[in-house]
């Protein structure tokens, strides 16, 4: 069966083609700066150069129409016809309190989803550009959704609740959702077999450091509590998200500077985090680069990063009162030693011991980076997303058929 996977964002849009015989990418690409006449198509066959193709793409359904050209492309496509896909799987972002997992889309799943664009007006309405794109190109190609809050779904009610008055949560479902499931659930998952124990009876903290970051309590196989809130924008410090601040600047700032609402949204959201404390760059690469060569901000910005990660990983020891694992995971996550030593070396008291050499080695592998006789293991696992969505939509896929 192949499975075509799509992340549909507002003017960008990734693709990655499965074979799920042996679950191997057969291509991968992206179409960007989707609404302009210098559209850039990117299309990777597997082992073959990465092809690059500039033209006007105007909206989504034009987007998904070059994917599918390039995918039967007759030099470099990697399909015989269009009709070989048997499905389709679309990453969507907020599921609120609807979805607790993947589903096929109909029209009263599109409904629903189009309910949520409220919670996340950046990317709600991208992905279901994208859905609607694949039904004008390929009318009879099934799909399927799934969720970056579904994993979370599990949290009890003191973990999801905000203690504000309850008719917010009552008539505007204002509570936490929590992201970057499909993640959190898939690494948690490999760091079972890695520590070749049951998911069932282990207390993970899923730390999923890239861009945007957040990380979770995994209890027994369930997400119990996550950093991120009823949007992306809380928790941990990130690239440009600001993460938790009391509440109260917000209308504070935009007394004194005179913000609006707008102004001070795009403030927290783009021009916070490592960003605003470093000056330099939200990319945790420069800002390592920054303080070697000396820069005290980009130092400060990365104390303040790993320290409110630290913080993070403290409670949520003492939200599942223990710990068997950390599992670090996503750019920052699995490419930064640097960061996995500052976290760890100040979590002794947990019995976190680093094994140096392990953690400064470089493998795309999933790894432990502990030592043996660390109290609570450290792993390093490499996310991937698109495989949790081809897997999901090629189970449903096979569901249906069954029943049909
Ligand atoms: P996204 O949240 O956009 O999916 P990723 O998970 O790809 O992001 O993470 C991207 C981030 O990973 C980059 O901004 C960069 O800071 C970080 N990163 C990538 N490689 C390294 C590295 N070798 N060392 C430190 N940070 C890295």
């Amino acid at each position: 069966m192949k499975i075509l996977v799509i992340n549909a964002g507002s003017s960008s849009l990734k693709f990655q083609l499965y074979s799920m015989e042996n679950e191997a990418v057969l291509a991968k690409g992206k179409v960007e700066r989707i609404g302009m006449d210098s559209a850039i198509a990117s299309f990777e066959p597997d082992g073959k150069p990465e092809i690059r193709e500039v033209s006007e793409i105007l909206e989504h359904t034009s987007a998904i129409r070059k994917v599918l050209d390039m995918l039967v492309h007759k030099q470099y496509g990697v399909l015989g016809s269009i009709q070989d896909i048997d499905a389709v799987g679309h990453r969507v972002v907020h599921g609120g309190e609807s979805f607790s997992g993947s589903v096929l889309v109909d029209e009263d799943v599109k409904r629903e989803i189009k309910r949520l664009f409220d919670l996340a007006p950046l990317h709600n309405p991208a992905h279901m550009l994208g859905i609607h794109a694949v039904e004008a190109n390929m009318p009879e190609v099934p799909q399927v959704v799934v969720f970056d809050t579904a994993f979370h779904q599990t949290m009890p009610p003191q973990s999801y609740l905000y203690p504000i008055p309850m008719v917010l949560y009552k008539k505007h479902k204002i509570r936490r959702y929590g992201f970057h499931g499909t993640s959190h659930a898939y690494v948690s998952e490999r760091a079972a077999m890695l520590l070749q124990r049951p998911l069932q009876e282990l207390k993970l903290i899923s730390c999923h450091i890239g861009n945007g970051a957040s990380c979770t309590a995994v209890m027994n196989g369930k997400s119990y509590d996550t950093s991120m809130g009823m949007t992306p924008l809380e928790g941990l410090m990130m690239g440009t998200r600001s993460g938790d601040i009391d509440p109260a600047i917000v209308p504070y700032a935009m007394g004194k500077e005179d913000l609006t609402l707008g102004e001070v949204n795009s403030m927290l959201n783009k021009h916070s985090g490592l960003m605003a404390i470093s000056g330099i760059s939200s990319d945790m690469r420069e800002i390592l680069e920054s303080m070697e060569a000396g820069d005290k901000n980009a130092a400060l910005a990365f104390e303040m990063y790993e320290y409110r990660l630290r913080k993070y990983i403290g409670a949520y020891a003492a939200a599942m009162n223990g710990l068997d694992a950390i599992v670090f995971t996503a750019g920052v996550g699995e490419n930064s030693p640097a960061l996995r030593k500052a976290v760890c070396t100040n979590l002794t008291f947990l019995g976190v011991e680093l094994d140096e050499q392990a953690n400064a080695a470089r493998s795309p592998e999933d790894r432990r980076i502990s030592t043996e006789r660390s109290r609570v293991q450290v792993l390093v696992i490499p996310t991937n997303e698109e495989l949790v969505i081809a897997r999901d939509t090629h189970q449903l896929i096979l569901n249906r058929l069954n029943v049909v």
